[in-house]
């Protein structure tokens, strides 16, 4: 049965409610919508004004979630939806993640995990734009995913509730998480996002699945040896085994500054080597 119906809000005065769910825990008056622009208060309850409208589907390896320790040599069934609940000026997937216009194509869970299946991939993965901002959906796809065999990944900016982590990690195999930088404020004032709640998120993971961590090489926001050991620190904090990848921005959106060079990057990866195990450095 397909469920549509809205978790992790609750109600407050005036026909008033909250959403639970990301960081920004919005109040939402009747008739708005949150920051993110997917969960909307209609009439004192929460609507999911989106549901099942899926922006994108690709099969990739692997390996370009980027996961490397995890089904290696392997392709999976890659979705996204649209919208996400970080405002990263330089995001590498801005027609989606932040679009202009959205089309309105609806795939429901049962009808996603046959087109997975006969895609004859051994895995499903949730990415693109910003899928836990789905949840509700995400959650019913993976369950119908592992009962027919299919292995879930999914990729995430990390920017969710402890609650609502637990819930989808439970049926999440394999996850990617984004650290985009070690400064709080950057990352609370330029991103529109909490390390805390995001460095949570990958303490739950490390419980609950397979997780690999990505940080995207950026000027200014994270661009230099310093900034990348003190990631690397707090995921050896966790487990030296956990994986991270260094990868190379490019201009996008409203950001324009020239990417790092590869040798900056190169640097980064030798310093985030000195207290992890498995790092990749993209340039
Ligand atoms: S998911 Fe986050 S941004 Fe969207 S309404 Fe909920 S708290 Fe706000």
């Amino acid at each position: 049965m397909v469920s549509d119906t809205a978790r992790y809000w609750r109600r407050l005065d005036d026909q008033r409610i909250q959403c639970l769910l990301c960081s920004h825990a919005c109040i939402l008056v009747n008739g708005a919508r949150g920051h993110c622009n997917a969960r909307e208060n209609r009439a004192g309850s929460m609507i999911l004004p989106q549901y099942a409208w899926i922006s994108s589907i690709a099969i990739d390896p692997v390996e370009k979630k980027p996961l490397r320790r995890f089904m290696p040599n392997t392709w999976t069934y890659s979705v996204g939806f649209w919208h996400c609940t970080m405002d990263c000026p330089f995001c590498q997937n801005w027609e989606i993640a932040h679009p202009v216009r959205i089309e309105k194509d609806v795939i429901v869970p049962e009808r996603l995990i046959e087109l997975a299946l006969e895609s004859g991939c051994p895995s499903i993965s949730f990415t693109y734009s910003e899928p836990t901002l789905h949840i509700e959906y995400v959650i019913e796809a993976m369950q119908r995913a592992h009962s027919r065999g299919l292995k879930t990944i999914l990729v995430t900016n990390g920017n969710i509730l402890p609650d609502p982590a637990r819930d989808i990690l439970l049926h999440t195999d394999a996850t990617n998480v984004d650290l985009k930088t070690s400064d709080p404020a950057i990352y609370r004032d330029l991103l529109g996002g909490e390390i805390k709640v995001v460095q949570k998120f990958i303490q739950i993971a490390a419980e609950l699945c397979h997780v690999e961590v990505t940080s995207l090489a950026v000027p200014g926001v994270l661009d230099s040896s310093d900034h990348i050991e003190e990631i690397a620190k707090f995921l050896a904090s966790i487990s030296p085994d956990i994986p991270l990848h260094i990868t190379r921005y490019h201009p996008a959106w409203k950001f324009s500054r020239p990417p790092l060079s590869p040798e900056t990057v190169h640097g980064m990866g030798v310093a985030a080597k000195r207290h992890l195990k498995y790092v990749y450095a993209y340039s």
